[in-house]
């Protein structure tokens, strides 16, 4: 949310309904999710999500570094999410700051609930994600994002976890707010839902909206996440699935 004068609020919803690009209020930016295209990286994933441009990567279950951190019955997911100092108009201070620190331990207690850390006692499964070109809801594209690296490197969890924030803008609870909307508008709330189970592992708002506002922008947030869950299987799927006359060619070759 932005401090700046009434007057200065740009017309984010016009007369016909219609969003500043055009979107309907429960419409989502364009999103196109690729499963591996690191190859150092035990797994990892990129997704491009309106004018958002996010990568992660995901090393383990390895050492857990540094030591002390160790717990002994179980993994501990680590995350260090960043924003590149290119990926704001304004150059960002490269670096961790709070909001850095904050968006990254909240992403690492959102999996941390979805994957199975009995089975690797001792070790540490570290997600990394880098945000190169940021318009808006990079916390949740880093959560796709570091969801499909997790299944790409093989790391066994209750679900995926689709991702995307939803708000207030203009007086309408709109679904996957962009930049403008973010900042002018009067509410935004990021989630994360596991689609099996319908429990949501990451709510964080920002502004206010009314109780039953509350309620149709948390309807509209599960909508939107269990779209963008069947673009990640597919992402996997994409990787995954060989067609048979390739799997022959390459078996005879
Ligand atoms: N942003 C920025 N500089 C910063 C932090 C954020 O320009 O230091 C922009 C960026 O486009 C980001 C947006 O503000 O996506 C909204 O930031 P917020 O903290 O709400 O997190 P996000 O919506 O990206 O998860």
């Amino acid at each position: 949310m932005g401090n700046v004068g009434a007057s200065e609020v740009p017309q984010l919803i016009g007369p016909d309904g219609l969003r500043i690009d055009g979107r309907r209020v429960d419409e989502l930016r364009a999103l196109r999710v690729v499963a591996g295209p690191l190859k150092r990286a035990d797994g990892s994933a990129f997704v491009e999500w309106g004018a958002n441009k996010v990568m992660a990567a995901v090393y383990g279950p390895r050492e857990v570094h540094p030591r002390h951190l160790q717990v002994n019955d179980k993994a501990i997911v680590q995350c260090r999410y960043n924003m590149a100092a290119f990926s704001v108009d304004e150059r960002k201070r490269p670096g961790l700051d709070r909001r850095s620190q904050e968006i990254s331990k909240v992403i690492a207690e959102a999996f941390e609930s979805v994957v199975f850390a009995e089975e690797f006692p001792r070790t540490s499964i570290d997600v990394y994600i880098e945000v190169l070109q940021a318009n808006a809801g990079t916390r949740c594209a880093g959560i796709v994002a570091a969801s499909v690296a997790l299944a790409d490197a093989g790391i066994p969890m209750v679900d995926l976890l689709p991702s995307v924030a939803v708000g207030k803008v203009g007086g309408h609870i709109v679904l996957d707010l962009k930049k403008e909307e973010d900042n002018f508008g009067e509410a935004d709330l990021p989630m994360a839902l596991v689609p099996q189970s319908g429990r949501l592992v990451l709510l964080q708002m920002e502004g206010h909206m009314t109780a039953s506002e509350l309620g149709r922008a948390l309807d509209l947030g599960v909508t939107g996440c269990r779209a963008i869950y069947e673009k990640m299987k597919q992402a996997l799927r994409d990787r995954y699935s060989v067609d048979p006359p390739q799997a022959m060619a390459e078996a005879a070759a």
